[in-house]
């Protein structure tokens, strides 16, 4: 009985799966048994390296007496022994997770060669050039991984060969060469590690399975689980593999290939070999590969052989195979096979192209695709047509285009941003203290980091934009300067950026909608053929309206007013209207700005004709529409200055007045903590003119639509109600302006108002709620705030990274839905709200309304709709279809 060891032959390793064997050993092992031509091997499982790390990373007595029974099995099947001077058996260690990680661990070829095994090899293959080359290989790689010297060491030892023969390739060096760089090769180790390179082959294999499971914590193994979100405690297993060879000469080759194309989908072979080559020589860029086609001609058998393999993987998998494979004197090995890694655009295409030849079933096609990777099929490119000037260029660390006003600090970003600008965030490189600035750009440039950098991270998270590591900007954040290229830019001026390639252009450049395939649009119709949940869009303007529409959005869930209150030529007469002193001077300049909100609402109920459009009336604290407190300061101060010394200056002394009469109002809405303040139906309870004026504009807007032949659909949402009181006053509020505008006007637009579920008394109390409300929408973002106790921006900027990182969360609340605290809020609303009121629409909206996981959970709770911006629209049509199918 083996607990940790399973041969590839072995019935019972093609029950245990992935999670135990890897994906690797797991498809070897099926692969095996299926009758396909593979090396033999064994793979040591997952749950050994668990133990190996538990146990101070140390191989159990057990598992070496195992492997050492699997070696002398592998030795009798091949004929071949370690260490053997006429036939030495040499293998491969490989690194195998449950989930691929290409490249991210380390794999050691031609293990169980020595001095005199490569003798032995020499004189078996009768070519001497071939078994200095794998010998050197194997040095190579076992130094690196075992022995932790520098690759480049390595390569040093390479170049000084060559450069002595006069050659400029290594397919020009010769058999003696390669003895040459083997000398240098064991030399450089016995320097490095002090001892000579280990000669007996049990000892290298042991070493090299220890090496391979602490591959798992490598540096850029970490970085890549993060990113990817897949997790630590899955460990590695190892796959033990005979050998083949691909670099036995020119009868021989190794190769990866795909059953489809990988970046288009389209259906046929697409690969790269090279003849006369071993393992990752391919990737490695030393020679330029040859495509697939190639082969066909170079050598048609193994060719038809390899075709029809790549037709059963694909067959038997019922998904795209990135397969690997070696010609060893004309007779074909595979390595390896997978599902294969693909654009989104592929992905969509194959899924769709797979139901339409009969291998899969829409269900399972509309689960192929992976929701957040296909953001980026729906963010707006760069005009491929536009002249523009590249600056410079960075890493493409997150997809999309996006035009701003360059800001280089997280403060400054965020209070424009208020202010309604598009902003670039400049920085050397962010940190977590800059999350709110992220948060409020448009998009990130950073001059230093990589793709894994916390700015690439963070923004591919929320699916911005983000350019990293752009070596020629340079930033003075003291004068709010850059310079890149020769141009010196302030803070305001407008670059754009692409973060699909990592151009940074100078201006502004032309956008272009995203384009949805015929294939997308495909799969968006099954997506209706199964998903429960309707999908509505977050939406404050027409042109988002419109954009809502055209991606399947069934309404708007959420039109936000406080947005249509910072247009520049708006700010003065809100500000007037904040600083009068009784009801009639508010009620003048409301008047004022009525007819500008009756136009937004025209246009955006116009946008959604025929469906619902929930207009919340005004939430934030009325002094975010007035300038800041710190600012006021230092006018006013310094207008006392200029005034001392021209005391007689009138315009002076006026401009005193009113900074005085602005700072007196600003201080008293000063707020202790505005996320708790004066703000949301509060406004409304102790300033009703102002959602008069609200309601006024949304049912005129509706009674001109109507007589323009139209099919408004309003419905009016009170923000932040947590008492029945105050929803019966507000909505009282609504009805009444309502028939006044429709006795007015004759006209007969229903009324249907309803209410946020933002604050956890709502949602406790949502029997009574539902008695003064048509609908609930869970705003999430406040919700979770609430429920936790977080201010989202101080916990973003300040613990909630840590807590993150030591896993005392597991994701963050506020993009992903809390089930267990705010959705048991949710589950408790929902059931108590339809008790008292069963045909109660109960939607959400806030940005978990786009997130799949958040998607599923309103699912499951049998919500009517989620909401969601604009541009997630399609995507949250295809997570409401994945719930629908998981349930
Ligand atoms: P990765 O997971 O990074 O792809 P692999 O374990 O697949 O690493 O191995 C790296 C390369 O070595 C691949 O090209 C693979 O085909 C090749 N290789 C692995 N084992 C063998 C073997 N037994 N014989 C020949 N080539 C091998
Ligand atoms: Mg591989
Ligand atoms: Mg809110």
């Amino acid at each position: 009985m083996m607990n940790w060891v399973y041969s590839f032959t072995d019935a019972a390793a093609a029950n245990l799966g992935k999670e135990q064997l890897g994906g690797k050993g797991h498809s070897l092992a099926l692969m095996t048994q299926g009758g396909l031509p593979v090396p033999p091997g064994f793979t040591i499982t997952t749950d050994a390296c668990h133990v190996f790390h538990d146990n101070q990373r140390a191989l159990s007595e057990q598992m070496i007496a195992e492997i050492e029974t699997a070696v002398a099995e592998l030795e009798a099947k091949m004929e071949k022994r370690f260490g053997d001077t006429v036939s030495p058996l040499l293998v491969s260690v490989r690194s195998g997770a449950p989930i691929s990680m290409p490249g991210m661990m380390d794999t050691i070829l031609n293990l169980g060669l020595n001095e005199d095994t490569v003798e032995a090899l020499a004189r078996q293959t009768g070519n001497s050039r071939f078994a200095y080359d794998s010998y050197r290989r194997f040095i190579q790689m076992f130094g690196d991984v075992v022995q932790g010297i520098p690759h480049y060491k390595f390569e040093q030892n390479i170049e000084n060969v060559k450069a002595d023969a006069g050659v400029q390739e290594d397919q020009k060096l010769d058999a003696g060469h390669w003895q040459m760089v083997v000398q240098r090769h064991l030399a450089l180790v016995e320097r490095e590690t002090g001892k000579p390179f280990p000669q007996d082959p049990k000892e290298q294999l042991l070493s090299a399975i220890e090496a391979v499971f602490d591959s798992w914590n490598n540096q850029r193994a970490i970085v890549y689980r993060k990113v990817n979100k897949i997790p630590d405690e899955l460990g590695t297993a190892v796959n033990v593999q005979s050998m083949v060879f691909g670099n036995l000469g020119d009868d021989s080759a190794t190769g990866v290939a795909f059953t489809r194309n990988p970046s288009t989908g389209e259906n046929g072979l697409y690969g790269e070999y090279l003849v006369n080559a071993q393992g990752e020589d391919v990737v490695a860029g030393i020679r330029t590969p040859k495509s697939i086609q190639e082969l066909a001609r170079e050598m048609p058998e193994a060719y038809n052989e390899f075709v029809g393999v790549c037709n059963h993987l694909e067959g038997f998998y019922k998904d795209v195979q990135d397969i690997e494979f070696t010609i060893e004197q004309g007779k074909l090995f595979l390595l390896q096979t997978r599902n294969a890694k693909r654009t989104a655009a592929a992905a969509i295409k194959i899924a769709v192209d797979m139901v339409n030849d009969g291998v899969i079933d829409r269900e399972t096609a509309l689960t192929r695709v992976d929701i957040e990777h296909l953001s980026a099929l729906l963010h707006p490119r760069l005009d491929p047509d536009a002249q523009v000037t590249v600056l410079g260029s960075g890493l493409p660390a997150s997809p999309g285009a996006v035009s701003g006003q360059i800001v280089f600090n997280a403060d400054d970003a965020e209070a424009l941003a208020k202010l309604g600008k598009k902003i670039l965030l400049v920085r050397t490189e962010t940190t977590p203290e800059d999350i709110h600035g992220i948060l409020a750009a448009q998009g990130i440039l950073t001059s230093r980091g990589g793709m894994t950098s916390h700015a690439a991270v963070v923004a591919r998270g929320m699916g911005k934009p983000c350019v990293c590591g752009c070596d020629s900007l340079y930033i003075n954040p003291s004068d709010k300067t850059c310079t890149l290229g020769n141009h010196v830019f302030n803070e305001g001026d407008t670059l754009s950026i692409d973060g699909s390639t990592g151009r940074v252009i100078l201006g502004e450049v032309q956008h272009i909608e995203p384009k949805i395939s015929d294939e997308f649009t495909q799969l968006l119709e099954w997506a209706e053929e199964v998903k429960r949940l309707e999908v509505r869009a977050n939406a404050d303007n027409p042109a988002d309206a419109a954009r809502a529409a055209g991606f399947g959005a069934v309404g708007i869930g959420l039109c936000r007013t406080e947005h249509m209150f910072m247009a520049p030529e708006r700010v003065p007469v809100v500000q007037s209207m904040i600083l009068s002193r009784d009801t009639s001077a508010r009620k003048e300049a409301l008047n004022k700005l009525l007819p500008m909100q009756q136009e937004d609402f025209y246009g955006i109920l116009k946008a959604m004709d025929g469906y619902p459009v929930t207009i919340r009336l005004l939430d934030p604290p009325l002094h975010e529409f007035l300038p800041n407190l710190e600012t006021l300061i230092a006018r006013q101060t310094e207008l006392k200055v200029r005034l001392e010394y021209n005391p007689d200056n009138a315009d002076l002394r006026q401009h005193l007045t009113e900074t005085n009469e602005m700072l007196a109002t600003v201080r008293s809405l000063n707020e202790v903590n505005p996320m708790l303040g004066h703000r949301g139906c509060r406004l409304g309870m102790t300033f009703p003119e102002v959602y008069e004026m609200q309601v006024r504009a949304i049912y005129q807007a509706a009674a001109d639509l109507v007589k323009d032949g139209y099919h408004p659909v309003p419905e009016v949402m009170i923000p932040l109600a947590g008492h029945v009181a105050e929803l019966r006053r507000m909505r009282k509020l609504v009805e009444d302006t309502a028939r006044e505008v429709q006795a007015e006007r004759g006209s007969s637009v229903p009324v249907v108002v309803g209410t946020m579920i933002e604050v956890p008394r709502a949602a406790l109390t949502a029997d009574e709620m539902a008695q003064e409300a048509e609908f609930f929408s869970f705003g999430t973002n406040d919700l979770t705030q609430t429920t936790f106790g977080y201010s989202r921006d101080d916990a973003e900027g300040k613990f909630l990274q840590t807590y993150l990182n030591d896993k005392v969360l597991q994701d963050n609340p506020f993009e992903v839905l809390d089930r267990d605290g705010v959705g048991r809020l949710i589950k408790i609303a929902t059931s108590e709200g339809r008790k008292a009121k069963p045909q109660l629409k109960v939607g959400i909206c806030g940005e978990h309304g786009g997130e799949q996981h958040s998607i599923a959970f309103c699912h499951e709770q049998n919500l009517t709709y989620v909401s969601c911006s604009p541009f997630r629209v399609p995507l949250a049509r295809l997570a409401a279809a994945q719930a629908a199918i998981r349930a």
